[in-house]
């Protein structure tokens, strides 16, 4: 049992070295330079070539398995990865959405043909996928999505709006959240369908977001046809596979991600005010918070074979991060803090979002209380 910890720890501390070496020589200067003050389409090429990088160096699905493309590790050598990547500010990649949502599902969910067609072109970078879930009408109660599947021969009809789509203006597919069957009950009557974002009928809208990004938009499907082999799981087991999808979204990569982008803000800030003053209770206060995300994210990556005790790790951990993240942000911007105020604000106007996507704050806790707690409804 100790020999085989230690063979462990030794391939572990191993990789770590390996990766730190790899990012070093592979995250270009120019992109640690200018990153955040790039016009749109320079840093779209560069977060798309990121993508190729990252598979030929055999960093691309690290936990996947190999017969897919994947290096066939564990969620240990992925979230160690994106906290190394983090810390080299390395570019976040185009097809994160593929990598952390689809890809996943589909080893959970998917057919051999689903998995042998889309898994090794989303970590190659070749293709990038979207999440349509949202709608206009359709956000935290994601099972009362109105756009509709409607079955005709050898596949559906997609009909309907989704909103805040990521990533839809360069997507070569959507992972698709639709209603299939207007008279079955609520949560079995969607089904999560692979959706060709060329395919005819599709049309996007761009919204632009209040940090200047244009990330994601408006995606409007006029009878899209998708093939009856890109249904994931049986018709009607919508909601089941949203869960996984969801599970993915709200777990210990991102968690990781951003805990390194806070501590990176929370150093910087503590720089700034470097003088005692009244703050200074508030900072510190927040610098411990800062740490106990970090733990946080170990505590799941240490449940990862317990499905439920992952789960309910990870939810916590999206409130944590993304409160604490806004919280650090919102005194920076009180500080006002001189040197550095352009980051501030950036950061100050992305991290409003953070308590938004992948499930609200006020939902999470909801689940919290429902599922973590075993508190009534
Ligand atoms: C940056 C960003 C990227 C995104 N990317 C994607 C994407 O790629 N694909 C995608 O499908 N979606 C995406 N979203 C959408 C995101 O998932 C939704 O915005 C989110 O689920 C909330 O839905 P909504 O905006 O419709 O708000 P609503 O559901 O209308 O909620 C409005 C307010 O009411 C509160 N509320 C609602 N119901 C309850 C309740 N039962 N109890 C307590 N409070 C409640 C909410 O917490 C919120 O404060 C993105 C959002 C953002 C901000």
């Amino acid at each position: 049992m100790v020999a085989a910890t230690t063979v462990e720890g030794a391939a572990r501390s191993r990789f770590r070295r390996d990766a730190e070496a790899w990012l070093a020589e592979n995250v270009s200067e120019y992109w640690r330079q200018h990153r955040g003050a790039l016009e749109e389409a320079e840093e779209t090429r560069i977060r798309a070539e990121w993508d190729r990088k990252l598979y030929q160096g055999g960093y691309a699905g690290l936990s996947l398995p190999v017969e897919y493309g994947g290096q066939g590790l564990g969620l240990a050598e992925e979230v160690a990865f994106g906290e190394l990547a983090a810390r080299a500010q390395a570019p976040d990649g185009l097809g994160r959405i593929g990598k952390i949502l689809t890809a996943p599902t589909l080893i959970a969910h998917g057919t051999e043909y689903q998995k042998s067609t889309y898994l090794q072109p989303i970590l190659s970078g070749e293709h990038v996928w979207c999440q349509g879930f949202s709608e206009p009408g359709s956000g935290s109660d994601l099972a009362s999505v109105a756009c509709s599947a409607r079955r005709v021969d050898g596949g559906f009809l997609v009909r309907g709006t989704k909103t805040w789509t990521s990533f839809s203006r360069h997507s070569h597919r959507c992972l698709l959240l639709a209603r299939s069957d207007e008279s079955a009950p609520r949560y079995r009557n969607l089904s999560l369908l692979l959706l060709d974002m060329h395919a005819s009928g599709v049309e996007i809208s761009p919204i632009q977001q209040i940090s200047g990004s244009r990330h994601f938009s408006e995606t409007h499907f006029d009878d899209v046809f998708v093939a009856e082999e890109d249904l994931v799981g049986e018709e009607g087991e919508g909601w089941k596979m949203a869960m996984t999808v969801l599970a993915n979204e709200r777990g210990a990569v991102e968690g990781i991600t951003r805990y390194v982008e806070i501590r990176a803000d929370m150093d910087l800030l503590l720089e700034c005010c470097s003088q005692p003053g009244e703050a200074m209770e508030q900072l510190e206060s927040l610098n411990i918070r800062v740490e106990i995300v970090r733990t946080q994210v170990s505590k799941a990556v240490s449940r990862q074979d317990d499905e439920v005790a992952f789960l309910r790790s990870a939810m916590v951990l999206k409130v944590m991060w993304s409160e604490l993240w806004q919280e650090l942000t919102s005194l920076a911007a009180k500080l006002s803090c001189p040197v550095h105020r352009a980051h501030w604000r950036h950061q100050y106007l992305e991290s409003r979002s953070a308590t938004i996507y992948s499930g609200t704050s006020e939902i999470q806790r909801n689940i919290i209380a429902e599922r973590v707690l075993g508190l009534p409804k």
